[in-house]
C-alpha cells in the first residue's frame, strides 16, 4: 500500500482572458450606436442582428484602439490582421457565429509588470485581438427568457496571457487585472466598468504537485466582474481543485461560474474544445493592413502610461509607493489627484484624503472617481480649511461627507455647520464655565493628576459641539494651570 501523502504540495498556475468593450461611437461592423444601456433592441440593425444578406463593414476607430492597447502592453503588431469566424449556437448571438481573430490577431508577445509580495513580476501577454460582443439573454422573474441585441456587434477587445502562466495567487491574478485596467482606462480604451460588464475577466487556474513537470487540468471562471470576484473567485477554485488532488480525485476540465453570495464557484458547462468553433476566415471582410506609418502615429499619440506615472508621483510629489499605486489606479484618479494638491499645495494631505475618506465614500456608494460629485477643487478648498484651522479634522469628514453628497461647495457647508473656535476669548469663557461646573476635577489637575486633563477637553468640546479647536483648548488649559488654581 502507498504512503499516504498528507505533505504534498501545488504549485498554482494562473492564466486570464479579459474582454474589454471598445469606446467607439458606433458598434464593430455597422453605424448602430455604441452605449451602454438604453431601451432594449433599439440600437440594432441587420447587420448585428446578423439577418441573411447584410454585410458587415469593419470600424477603423475599433482597429485603432486595440492597436493602441497592443502598443501600450509591448505587443508586436501584425502587418496583416484577420477576421476569422467562431461558430457556436446561443440565443444571444443569432448569426449562429462570432467575427472574432483567430491565427492573425492585431498583438503577440507583451507583456505588463505587478508587484508582488516577491518584488516585480513581468506577465508575458501572448495576443490581443479584435472581435464583437454578442446580445445579452435575460431570465426574467417570470421565467421567461429575453434577449436584448442592443450589446450585439459591439466591438470588443480580448487580451490574453502567455502560456505557460506567470501568475500564480489570487492575489497576482488581481494585481494584474488593477494594472491591465490601468493601462486601458488611462490610454482611452476603455471605461473600465466592471460592474457594468464593460470590462470582463475570465481567470483559468490549474494546480500541480510541486517537482511535476506537466501541468494540472485548467477550469475557467466565467465573467468576474469586480477585482474582489476575481481575488475571491480564483482562490476559492485553488482550495477546490488542491481539494480534489488530496482526496485522490481528479480535476475536470470544465467552465464554471462565481456564485457571489455564497462565495464558491459552480458548474457551468463541459469547456468546448477549440477544434469545435470550426474557425475559418470570415469571407465577408478583407484582411486589415497595418502598416508602419499608422503604428507609429498611434504609438506616438499614447499618453504617459500608468508605471510611469506612478514613478512620477513618488519622484514629484512625494507620496509613498503604495499611495501612487491608488492615484495611478485610473487616469481619472491621477487627474483628480494632480489637480487637488496643485490647488491646495499639499500633496501629502490630499493623497492621504483621497485614500481614506474619498475611496471609502466612493466604495460605499458604488461609485467611480469621475462620477464623484465633489470634484478635486472642493477637496483641494477642504484641505486648506483644516490647514488653516478653520475647521478640525473631525469637522473635515463631516462637511467632506456632505459635500460628497450633494456637491455643495464645503466652505458653505462649514459656513453653515459653524466653523472652528479658536478665539482665546471664546474658549476662555467655555474654560470658565467648565472649571465652574467641577471644580474638585479642576483642582486635582492642577494639583499634578494629568489624566484630568482628557476630561477637561472632552467637557470643552461637548459645551462647543466639537467646534473647539482641540491645539488651542490645550494651549489654554495649560496656561491656565501654570497660573495655577482659581
Ligand atoms: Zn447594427
Amino acid at each position: 500500500m502507498p504512503a499516504i501523502q498528507t505533505e504534498t504540495q501545488y504549485v498554482s498556475s494562473i492564466g486570464m482572458e479579459v474582454h474589454a468593450e471598445l469606446l467607439t461611437e458606433s458598434k464593430m461592423f455597422c453605424g448602430c450606436r455604441n452605449a451602454f444601456g438604453g431601451e432594449p433592441n433599439t440600437r440594432c440593425c441587420p447587420v448585428c442582428l446578423g439577418l441573411p444578406g447584410s454585410l458587415p463593414v469593419a470600424n477603423r476607430l475599433a482597429v485603432e484602439l486595440v492597436i493602441r492597447a497592443a502598443l501600450a502592453l509591448h505587443c508586436s503588431i501584425s502587418p496583416i490582421a484577420e477576421f476569422d469566424r467562431k461558430n457556436y449556437f446561443y440565443p444571444d448571438l443569432p448569426k449562429g457565429y462570432q467575427i472574432s481573430q483567430y491565427d492573425q490577431p492585431i498583438g503577440s508577445g507583451g507583456w505588463l509588470d505587478i508587484e508582488t509580495e516577491a518584488g516585480p513580476r513581468r506577465v508575458h501577454i501572448r495576443r490581443v485581438h479584435l472581435e464583437e460582443d454578442t446580445g445579452k439573454l435575460m431570465h426574467l422573474p417570470t421565467g421567461d427568457s429575453a434577449v436584448d441585441y442592443n450589446r450585439s456587434g459591439v466591438p470588443l477587445m480580448e487580451i490574453v496571457t502567455e502560456f505557460p502562466p506567470d501568475m500564480g495567487s489570487a492575489d497576482e491574478a488581481r494585481a494584474y487585472l488593477v494594472k491591465l485596467r490601468a493601462i486601458l482606462t488611462c490610454i482611452g480604451v476603455s471605461d473600465g466598468k466592471m460592474e457594468q460588464g464593460s470590462l470582463r475577466c475570465e481567470p483559468n487556474i490549474s494546480v500541480r504537485p510541486t517537482g511535476a513537470s506537466a501541468f494540472g487540468t485548467k477550469t475557467e471562471i466565467k465573467n468576474l466582474n469586480s477585482f474582489r470576484a476575481v481575488h475571491r473567485g480564483v482562490q476559492h477554485e485553488l482550495t477546490r481543485q488542491v481539494a480534489l488532488l488530496r482526496r485522490g480525485e481528479r480535476v475536470a476540465q470544465e467552465t464554471r461560474g462565481w456564485n457571489e453570495a455564497r462565495g464558491e464557484t459552480v458548474l457551468q458547462r463541459v469547456k468546448e474544445v477549440e477544434q469545435e468553433y470550426r474557425y475559418f476566415p470570415e469571407p465577408d471582410l478583407l484582411p486589415l493592413h497595418i502598416d508602419d506609418a499608422w503604428v507609429a502615429s498611434i504609438r506616438a499619440g499614447l499618453p504617459e502610461l500608468p508605471d510611469a506615472a506612478r514613478l512620477r508621483l513618488v519622484d514629484q510629489y512625494g507620496v509613498s509607493a503604495a499611495e501612487a499605486d491608488l492615484l495611478t489606479q485610473t487616469a481619472a484618479w491621477t487627474a483628480y489627484f494632480e489637480r487637488a494638491a496643485g490647488l491646495c499645495g499639499n500633496a501629502r494631505a490630499t493623497a492621504n484624503w483621497m485614500m481614506g475618506e474619498l475611496a471609502r465614500l466612493l466604495n460605499a456608494a458604488n461609485l467611480e472617481i469621475d462620477q464623484c460629485k465633489a470634484g478635486p477643487e472642493a477637496l483641494a478648498e477642504l484641505l486648506a480649511m483644516v490647514e488653516s484651522g478653520k475647521i478640525s479634522g473631525k469637522m473635515a469628514k463631516g462637511v467632506w461627507e456632505a459635500a460628497f453628497e450633494t456637491g455643495e461647495a464645503p466652505a458653505a457647508i462649514a459656513a453653515r455647520q459653524g466653523e472652528q473656535i479658536s478665539d482665546a476669548g471664546a474658549l476662555g469663557a467655555v474654560l470658565n464655565s467648565v472649571i465652574a461646573a467641577q471644580p474638585d476635577v479642576w483642582q486635582a489637575l492642577c494639583a499634578g493628576d494629568e489624566k484630568k486633563l482628557t476630561f477637561m477637553v472632552g467637557q470643552i468640546m461637548k459645551q462647543t459641539r466639537g467646534k473647539a479647536n482641540p491645539g488651542e483648548v490645550n494651549r489654554l488649559l495649560r496656561e491656565r494651570m501654570a497660573g495655577g488654581a482659581q
